[in-house]
């Protein structure tokens, strides 16, 4: 029994698994691949040894989708945090609650940062 494929961390989209028969070329492993719409994708190979199979495609297939499932959450850089594409209701919230005729729009989007939801 194979796990299910968690949606994608980037976009949550369902990604797609493809497999591709190995020939004399990549010592007749048989390529898999894990690929997203967003662009996000990993692969992997049957695994061999001097083209002796030493490992079934179901197996290999069970390996990637334990690494997609627990690939590191999104990470932004040093400076950087992760915003709704549009603002909360909650973002808005703080917005109107300060007096922004007396504050900067770095002050206001700082109210607005801090009031951000938690990526899901
Ligand atoms: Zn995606």
């Amino acid at each position: 029994m194979s796990a299910e494929l968690k949606p994608c961390p980037f976009c949550g989209s369902k990604p797609v698994m493809r497999e591709r028969s190995g020939d004399e070329r990549n010592g007749y492993n048989t390529s898999l691949e894990l690929d997203c719409k967003c662009g996000a994708s990993i692969e992997t190979e049957t695994q061999n040894n001097g083209g002796l199979p030493t490992e079934t495609v179901a197996s290999a297939k069970r390996r990637l989708t334990h690494s997609w499932n627990t690939r590191a959450a999104l990470a932004p850089p040093e400076g950087y945090v992760l915003v709704p594409v549009e603002p909360t209701r909650e973002m808005i919230d703080a917005y109107v609650a300060v007096d922004a005729r007396f504050n900067s729009a770095r002050h206001d989007w700082a109210v607005m940062i801090a009031a951000r939801p938690e990526v899901p």
